[in-house]
């Protein structure tokens, strides 16, 4: 076995990321090392990159990852269905470490909330086990992550994007409480919007209308299940709630979810809202997204307004077995539009950012 391996850093927000060795931890009780066969770049990795939130330097970031064990530390045997892991099992984890122990992991529910909370792809790098990331040779995981081995029917690239993507979709519809027959809106088109419209669709959503600014990927995103989309470019959020209206037999839609990363599609969701209607957003994921909304409306036609970040094991173990499940019914294969090596991960950074690509795979 190699004695180090390789990453791709980012010592400093705005600049590219550099390549470095590292010395290969020995592995702890408990504990996980795992080489890294595919990593997504998910909308975060590019919001810490472009210093739009504050991170830890140096660091590897990079969270969606899929990988193989290589070795196992003692007591560190058993994935989330309690299947017994060994050295060379295809894997993928929970973004998180939590302790099980603290005020939100055991009295409130809420692991991604923990206390002592790790997040892969968020903690910096200087100090060894250095392998925290998912843009390098090996990823590291500790005792509080939670693993789940992949069916050999999943590839790599469409299982990576399930760690934060899809399951926090899962997520965000169980938040609002999602039922079949019902009309929802999803605004934007990108990897968010398209699992969440997969998923509307085989809940048997009557209504699925899709909003984003670029026309292919409201294309692509009908392949998911849309039954109705709508590019917003230069409409405000009156008229683009007029339209939801107009589909929806003049009340507007049961539910809406934001998939964007824009606080400024607010309005515009919450006014396609029916009386009653429930609004989850969880795109807007660094701090100043602000937005203006007439909170009397919020109050005179029951509207609920709730946020989701991250998920909790079982919505990424959900969002296997959705994969799984729906694997001949949705494309899920072509959300990987581009493919870099560790090396050329400036690039891959750049494309995603470019808006051109759903997700860019790095394979180290
Ligand atoms: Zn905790
Ligand atoms: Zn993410």
């Amino acid at each position: 076995m190699p004695k180090t391996g390789k990453a791709a850093v980012m010592t400093k927000a705005m600049t590219d990321l550099e390549l470095k060795r590292f010395p290969l931890p020995v592995v702890s009780l408990g504990d996980m090392l795992v080489k890294v066969k595919c990593c997504t770049i998910c909308g975060s990795d590019l919001h810490t990159w472009r210093g739009r939130r504050a991170s830890p330097t140096p660091i590897i970031l990079g969270h969606e990852i899929v990988g193989e064990i290589v070795e196992i530390g003692q007591g560190a045997g058993c994935d989330s269905g309690n299947r017994s892991l060994r050295p060379g099992d295809r894997v993928t984890w929970t973004i998180m470490d939590s302790c099980g122990k603290c005020y939100y992991c055991r009295v409130k529910g809420l692991p991604m909330k923990c206390r002592n909370l790790k997040k892969y792809g968020h903690e910096s790098c200087a100090e060894p086990p250095h392998f925290l990331g998912g843009f390098a040779e090996y990823c590291y995981l500790s005792p509080g992550t939670c693993v789940i081995k992949l069916p050999e029917t999943l590839t790599d690239e469409v299982a990576a994007p399930a760690n934060c993507a899809l399951a926090t979709v899962i997520a965000g519809w169980e938040a609002i409480s999602l039922k079949p027959l019902e009309n929802v809106l999803i605004q934007g088109a990108g990897a968010l919007g398209i699992y969440a419209t997969a998923l509307a669709k085989s809940y048997g959503c009557a209504r699925i209308i899709v909003t984003d600014v670029l026309d292919q990927r409201l294309e692509f995103v009908k392949s998911f299940g849309a039954t109705d989309t709508l590019n917003t470019t230069g409409m405000c959020a009156d008229e683009s709630a007029e339209v939801a209206r107009g589909l929806t037999a003049g009340f507007g839609v049961d539910a809406a979810m934001e998939c964007a990363g824009v606080p400024a599609v607010i309005p515009a969701g919450l006014k396609s809202l029916r009386v009653g209607g429930r609004y989850v957003q969880h795109g807007n994921v660094f701090p100043g997204a602000e937005f203006t909304y007439d909170a009397s409306d919020i109050v005179f036609r029951w509207l609920t307004l709730t946020g989701v970040h991250n998920y909790d094991a079982r919505h990424l173990q959900l969002a296997v077995n959705f994969l799984e499940q729906n694997r001949e019914a949705f494309p899920f294969g072509s959300i990987v539009t581009h493919r870099v090596g560790l090396d050329e991960l400036s690039d891959g950074l750049h494309i995603a950012e470019s808006g051109e690509a759903i997700r860019v795979a790095v394979l180290p």
